[in-house]
C-alpha cells in the first residue's frame, strides 16, 4: 500500500455535507460559507510520549486529536464544520490504522464535522487536526470580556485527567472511568453554543484551571477570586485532595477539557436552563474583580500548570 491508497482506505470517505464543494482529493479543499458568518480555525498536535503513550490505543488517539480541537472551537461559542488531518506514521499498520480511521470517522459523524483534507508522512507518530467552524459575524466568545463583578463557572468535574496522568506516573493502576477522561474527552460543544449568548468571556481547561482562568483574566485586563472548595471534583480525586490536603491537581491538572466562563449578573436562570438542556453540569467557583490578578481562597501549597517550555 502506497501513501495514495492508504488515504483513500483511511481517509476517504464519504461526505454529508453539501457545504464542502470540493474535499479530499484534489491540491485543496473548497468550502462554501454563507455571507454573514466568521470562519473560526484552530490546530492541536498530539505527539506521542508527550500527549499520548505508547499504549494508548489507536481509537482513543483518534478521539483526543478531533477532540481537543473540537473543544476549542466549542470555547470560542461556534460551530465547528471542517477538519484537516495531518498525519505522521512511523509505518503502515493497517489495522492500527483501521481503528484510527473508524474512530475518527465515528465522532466526525457525531459533531457533524467532515474531514476535508490533509496530509500523510513518514516519521514519529505525531497528529495533527486543524478545525474550522464557523460564527455570525462578531458574536464569537473571547477571552477578553471578562468584567467585574461577573460570576466564574466551569463545566463538569475538574482535575480528572489530570489525577488519571497522576495515577500513571506514580504506578498505580486507573479504572476504566478514569483512563476515559484522560484520553476520550467529551467536548463542550452545545454549551459552548449556547454560552455565545450568555457568557462574557471563555476558555477551555486544558492546561490547568489555574493557567487557563488566568489567561482570561489578563486579556480582560480583571482579577478574579476562586474558592478550591467550590470547584467541583469527583468522589476519588475529593479522596485524594482530603488525604494529602493537595489542591494542585485540579488547580493545575490539564487535559480536562471542560469549559471556564464567566457570566454577568442576572443571567443565573437562563445559564441553569442551558445547564439542563445541554445535560452538562455547570458550577459557580468564583467572581471577576477590579483588583489584578488571581487569588485562590482554601490553598497557597506548591503547584506548576503545564507548559511544554
Ligand atoms: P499534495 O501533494 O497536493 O499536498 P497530497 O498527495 O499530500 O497532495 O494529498 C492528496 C489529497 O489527499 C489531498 O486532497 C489531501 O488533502 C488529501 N490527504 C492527504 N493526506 C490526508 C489525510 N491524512 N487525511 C485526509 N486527507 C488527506
Ligand atoms: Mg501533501
Amino acid at each position: 500500500m502506497n501513501e495514495f491508497g492508504l488515504i483513500r482506505e483511511y481517509f476517504n470517505w464519504p461526505i454529508k455535507d453539501p457545504s464542502v464543494t470540493l474535499g479530499v482529493g484534489d491540491d485543496a479543499a473548497l468550502l462554501s460559507l454563507e455571507k454573514g458568518d466568521q470562519v473560526v480555525t484552530t490546530i492541536d498536535t498530539l505527539v506521542e510520549g508527550v500527549h499520548f503513550s505508547a499504549s494508548t490505543p489507536a481509537k482513543d488517539i483518534a478521539h483526543k486529536s478531533l477532540a481537543v480541537n473540537l473543544s476549542d472551537i466549542a470555547s470560542m461559542g461556534a460551530k465547528a464544520k471542517y477538519f484537516t488531518l495531518a498525519i505522521t506514521l512511523p509505518k503502515i499498520n493497517k489495522s492500527w490504522l483501521q481503528e484510527f480511521s473508524d474512530s475518527l470517522r465515528q465522532l466526525s459523524g457525531q459533531y457533524e464535522v467532515s474531514l476535508v483534507g490533509g496530509d500523510t508522512t513518514r516519521g514519529p507518530l505525531n497528529i495533527t487536526i486543524t478545525l474550522i467552524g464557523i460564527v455570525e459575524s462578531s458574536k464569537a466568545l473571547t477571552r477578553s470580556g471578562a468584567r467585574p463583578g461577573d460570576s466564574i463557572y466551569v463545566s463538569g468535574t475538574i482535575g480528572d485527567a489530570g489525577f488519571c496522568l497522576w495515577k500513571l506516573s506514580n504506578g498505580l493502576i486507573p479504572s476504566n472511568q478514569e483512563l476515559k477522561r484522560l484520553n476520550c474527552p467529551i467536548p463542550r460543544v452545545e454549551l459552548g453554543l449556547v454560552l455565545k449568548n450568555l457568557a462574557s468571556a471563555c476558555i477551555d481547561v486544558s492546561d490547568g484551571l489555574e493557567q487557563d482562568l488566568s489567561h482570561i483574566l489578563k486579556a480582560s485586563s480583571v482579577g478574579a477570586i476562586i474558592e478550591v472548595e467550590k470547584i467541583p471534583i469527583s468522589e476519588a480525586l475529593l479522596d485524594h485532595i482530603k488525604d494529602s490536603n493537595d489542591w494542585s491537581i485540579p488547580l493545575c491538572g490539564g487535559d480536562d477539557y471542560e469549559l471556564c466562563f464567566t457570566i454577568p449578573e442576572g443571567n443565573e436562570e437562563v445559564l441553569k436552563k442551558a445547564s439542563k438542556s445541554c445535560n452538562v453540569n455547570i458550577t459557580r467557583i468564583g467572581v471577576v474583580t477590579e483588583q489584578l490578578g488571581l487569588q485562590i481562597e482554601g490553598f497557597d501549597g506548591p503547584r506548576k500548570s503545564y507548559q511544554h517550555f
